[in-house]
């Protein structure tokens, strides 16, 4: 079952970690002119945002809590209006909730939710092994390699941050070795979707991926069996997705009234 069909080239621009909060530019000049009072105030904004985000992938926000925006803007020694434009931009990122007249609260999905998601990354993500696996160029597995070691570096470091964001980066990585921008962008939104699902009920376990089972993924890809390849990226995403909803599935539980107060 060799593969017949030329490998697009590699694209040598920059990896865009587009789901991942950038560090806030601060403005190094006095700020004399005008105009940049705008930009120190885009600074704050960035800086809220890339807290916020922070906050949510280390699981510290818990499903359902409620982010008040004058409690955000003395928290953070700024305004309600820039607080304001942080959280509405959360919203449409998918990160935060926002209900009309009642405010931004963090998520709180359903069981389904969660499984809608990983059905989805199961779906799109067996798609992609099957078109990369025996196809990728020697500077594509050097790059899929140099990932998963500073993914292992991280994990063993125990820095959290850099551990959750290189997970879903390795994702995000094969994904943009097909070569299209469009299915980056969609399979980015359900990685940002299913790294905040899992902080809001798994944070004990700190990263989605063991990186033991990228290496192995990218061990598999270079060979031509297309279906144990598919099999691996399946059982590695069923394996995150069951920790989740076991988690999400406690914390749907409602206590049972007469367990707690009935004579046994
Ligand atoms: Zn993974």
């Amino acid at each position: 079952m060799a593969p017949s069909r030329p490998f697009p080239p590699v694209r040598q621009s920059a990896f865009p970690y587009a789901h991942v909060a950038r560090p806030s530019h601060e403005c190094r000049a006095p700020c004399k002119e005008a105009g940049l009072d705008a930009l120190a105030e885009a600074g704050v904004e960035e800086r809220v945002h890339a807290a916020i985000c922070a906050a949510l992938l280390a699981g510290k926000l818990r499903p359902g809590m409620p982010l008040r925006e004058r409690n955000l803007a003395e928290a953070f020694g700024c305004t309600r209006g820039a607080v304001r434009k942080v959280l509405a931009r959360l919203g449409a990122e998918g990160k935060l909730d926002l209900e009309p007249n009642r405010g931004a609260f963090v998520p709180r999905p359903s069981v389904e939710d969660i499984r809608q998601v990983y059905s989805a990354r199961r779906a799109v993500e067996a798609g992609i092994v099957a078109t990369l696996c025996g196809r990728l160029s020697d500077e594509q597995v050097a790059r899929l390699t140099q990932h998963v070691e500073a993914e292992e570096a991280a994990f063993h470091g125990q820095q959290r941050e850099a551990s959750v964001r290189l997970a879903g980066g390795f994702h995000a990585l094969l994904t943009d070795m097909v070569g299209s921008a469009d299915l980056l962008a969609f399979v980015q939104r359900l990685i940002a979707k299913t790294e905040l699902y899992k902080a809001l009920y798994d944070p004990a376990e700190f990263i989605e991926c063991a990186p033991t089972e990228h290496r192995e993924l990218v061990a598999a890809l270079q060979t031509d069996r297309i279906q144990a390849t598919i099999d691996m990226i399946t059982a590695h995403l069923d394996d995150i997705e069951r920790r989740v909803v076991e988690q999400a599935m406690r914390a749907e539980e409602v206590p049972d009234v007469k367990a707690i107060f009935g004579q046994g």
